[in-house]
């Protein structure tokens, strides 16, 4: 049986970064990797450009995680969005912070980032074995026993880095989830987050293509009256209209309350096209406008404000027909026109699930983790970093950032 003081499983964002730190710390390290190439999501991410993190401040980080938030206090000390940018940079990829606060590589390549991480792994010492899936840990004598597809190894100390189960072709499988149960972890139950909405209104598939870049959106469960919905989730950004649906960073962001729903079926998802425009002054400006247009059309107006397409879709919800003309819309006509505008409800009918999720939501129980070194409390040598554990952050860099943090921490600790 091979030795090992350290062994690392999954070489994405997490395990890079966590066996990188274990073995410039002079400790023994192999990190396991069960494709031909480590880190695939990080190649895929952020349209290939790789949203590496976010310009805030720890305690933006924390909030930004919400409950989850303060478990990420001592990763984030450890290492911060600036050490990471550091990092990044010293390895000789300059970023850039976009409007958004998102943090790029100026190269807008995720292959730059990857071969920063590669390069600091090659560095450490760390032996690298790919296309090696691991098959099973169990307790050692003093460690660690690991089975892989090749070899039985041994490690005084193992750090779980295998992610979620979302975008399983990119070798993310949930196979950490089964060992950590085996080893007597809690799972908190797994359901896909930052994933696309589906609805199966004609009338949503026919915007297929539109992208509004402004949006307020918020997820509704009905409730006992009527006219007060429970709001679920609520976000501001861009949406996309695509043929299964709706998607887009507000979309993603809110669809955790879609996916973690029994009836999902039962929702709505309301969006409010004109975010900065008061209902009651929007309906005095249509006033004036159809005033204005006299015989023009009356869609000529609504398509002033979002684009012709979704235009014609709400003049027709609004019961006006296409050849309307403007000074022949009544008050109530006008009223139904500003409420499409303000509480467009699309029917939800569920995600598009784990295959096409940008994230995994659940995860190992974070009470059953030391923060301080993520180490198990519960079989002293296992560690965990990355999205294995019961933690999803917003769209924004959030999630690599935590992803990078608990592998450093982890590898500082192991
Ligand atoms: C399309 C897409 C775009 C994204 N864009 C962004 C973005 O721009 N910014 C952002 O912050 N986040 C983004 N994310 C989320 C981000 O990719 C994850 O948060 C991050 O990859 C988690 O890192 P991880 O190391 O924990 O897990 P992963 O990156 O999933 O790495 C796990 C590794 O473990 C390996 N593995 C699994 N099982 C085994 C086994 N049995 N034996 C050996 N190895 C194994 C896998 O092959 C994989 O390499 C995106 C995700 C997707 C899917």
């Amino acid at each position: 049986m091979e030795d090992w003081e350290v062994i690392v499983i999954g070489g994405g964002a997490a395990g890079l970064m966590a066996a990188s730190r274990a073995a410039q710390r002079g400790r023994r390290t192999l990190l396991l990797e069960k494709k031909r190439r480590p880190g695939t999501k990080i190649l895929m991410s952020g349209g290939s450009r790789c949203n590496l993190t976010h310009a805030l401040d720890v305690r933006g980080f924390v909030e930004a995680f919400g409950t989850q938030g303060p478990f990420l206090h001592s990763a984030l000390a450890a290492l911060g969005p600036e050490q990471l940018v550091d990092l990044i940079e010293a390895e000789g990829v300059a970023t850039k912070v976009e409007p958004t606060g998102k943090i790029f590589p100026v190269s807008d390549r995720a292959e730059d980032v990857l071969a920063a991480l590669l390069a600091q792994l090659r560095r450490s010492g760390c032996v690298l074995a790919v296309d090696e899936p691991v098959q099973s840990i169990a307790p050692h004598s003093a460690g660690l026993k690991v089975v892989t597809s090749k070899r039985t190894l041994r490690a005084e100390a193992v750090i779980l880095t295998t992610g979620g189960q979302s975008y399983p072709g990119s070798g993310s499988t949930g196979d950490g989830y089964r060992w950590s149960a085996e080893l007597g972890h809690t799972i908190v139950p797994l359901r896909p987050a930052l994933v696309p909405i589906t609805s199966h209104a004609p009338w949503v598939l026919g915007l297929q293509g539109i992208t509004l870049p402004d949006v307020s959106v918020q997820v509704l469960e009905p409730s006992d009256d009527a006219s007060r919905p429970i709001c679920l989730a609520r976000q501001r950004g861009s949406l996309l209209f695509a043929h299964f649906g709706v998607t887009g960073p507000a979309v993603l962001d809110v669809s955790r309350a879609v996916s973690g729903h029994a009836q999902p079926r039962r929702l709505v998802l309301r969006c409010d096209l004109l975010p900065d425009r008061k209902a009651d002054a929007l309906e005095a400006e249509f006033q004036e406008e159809c005033r204005e247009a006299g015989r023009r059309l009356a869609l000529g107006i609504v398509a002033r404000y979002v684009p012709q397409r979704l235009a014609e879709t709400v003049a027709v919800q609004a019961g006006l027909g296409p050849e309307r003309r403007a000074a022949e819309v009544s008050r109530n006509e006008r009223q139904q026109l500003v409420t499409w505008l303000k509480q467009l409800d699309i029917p939800i009918s569920g995600t598009l699930g784990f295959n096409k999720a940008e994230l995994t939501a659940g995860g190992v129980a974070l009470d059953e983790i030391d923060s301080h070194t993520m180490e198990s409390r519960l079989l002293p040598g296992l560690f965990f970093a990355g999205e294995i554990l019961d933690m999803d952050g917003p769209i924004g860099g959030y999630n690599f950032q935590a992803a990078f943090s608990t592998g450093w921490l982890a590898g500082e600790s192991a």
